[in-house]
């Protein structure tokens, strides 16, 4: 039986989206795309509604590694009951260091969610008390999301959506998320086309993840903060490389001109993973001389709103 939460909680823009019949015009768009593939920026082309494939090797159907209440998350995303996260199998960049290549490099990692199945992992994840819908990588499957929302709204869901994605996203499908996605939270990877090449398989990944955070940031503004938990807006992460290889003064200055207030997320957590060890420099940890000189530079931007910027303080704080 449908919940309804609508005195409890304001009514998201996927509901109104979906009352309007709006939802059901950005799914016909989205599976459009899907006949040829131009989901995203590599615009491979092949017809994943026949089941072919292109760079991120998922077809028809999205794949689901794994869903569940996940502490690991920003704070400002896990509240008491965790974030809701659903983690798809496969992915459209091709990072050599990928943390998760048992998930990204496997596009049927996991069971096949229809969008019945994809609903009912976020209504699961709702009950649990999560508090919201984490689409861990969901680039790839924008429409197998959209289709399983009608399903999810019918029933009852009500919490933000989180489009947490690596920013190697298509400006035209992010459109067709404009009222859906409450929360983006993209990677701010590298700066440096070559580098992009080299290390993620996307010599287009700079410009394509600027114009993309862009859009992101018309959609839904700075990250808006509402008793502890983000309710809105933009989150960028930005994980700092070795030897400077993500170009975080050139992320700091650019995200600055695009708004002093974007949230940032300067994580120093690199150690080398997938194909790692085959890339100099990247074999190692990662300093903390070179996480603070990162952070610094973010600051000296000009940029304000850093997440667990206390603790980064600290840690900078001391002669490296
Ligand atoms: S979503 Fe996949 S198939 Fe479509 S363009 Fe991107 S990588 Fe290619």
């Amino acid at each position: 039986m449908p919940m309804n939460n609508d005195s409890a909680h304001s009514r998201p823009g996927y509901v109104r989206l979906h009352e309007t019949g709006e939802l059901q015009e950005r799914i016909d768009d989205a599976l459009r795309a899907l006949r040829q593939c131009t989901l995203c920026p590599r615009e491979c082309g092949v017809d994943r509604t026949q089941g072919e494939t292109g760079f991120c090797g998922v077809g028809r159907r999205a794949h689901v590694a794994s869903f569940g209440p996940h502490f690991g998350e920003e704070d400002i995303l896990v509240g008491s009951g965790g974030s809701g996260a659903i983690f798809f199998s496969g992915c459209n960049l091709g990072c050599v260091f990928c943390q998760n290549e048992d998930i990204s490099r496997v596009p049927d990692a996991g069971p096949e969610a229809d969008p019945d199945g994809l609903a009912g992992a976020m209504l699961d994840l709702q009950r649990c008390g999560c508090a919201n819908i984490n689409l861990v990588t969901p680039s790839h499957v924008v429409p197998h999301i959209l289709e399983a929302l009608p399903v999810a709204v019918e029933h009852g869901l009500y919490l933000p959506i989180v489009y947490n994605c690596g920013g190697y996203d298509s400006v035209d499908t992010l459109a067709m998320l404009e009222g859906v996605v409450d929360i983006y939270m993209p990677d701010a990877k590298v700066w440096d086309s070559y580098i992009a090449a080299e290390l993620l398989r996307a010599s287009d990944y700079p410009e394509r993840a600027r114009a993309a955070i862009r859009e992101m940031y018309r959609q839904t503004g700075d990250l808006v903060i509402e008793q502890g938990l983000a309710a809105k807006g933009l989150l960028v992460r930005h994980l700092v490389l070795p030897e400077g290889r993500a170009g975080s003064e050139h992320w700091g200055k650019w995200l600055f001109e695009l708004s002093p207030d974007t949230w940032v997320n300067v994580m120093g957590q690199y150690h080398p993973c997938a194909q790692a060890m085959l890339f100099d420099g990247m074999d190692r940890l990662l300093t903390r001389k070179e996480l603070c000189e990162a952070f610094t530079a973010m600051q000296r931007s000009g940029l304000r709103r850093f997440d667990g910027e206390n603790r980064l303080f600290r840690l900078c704080s001391v002669p490296y």
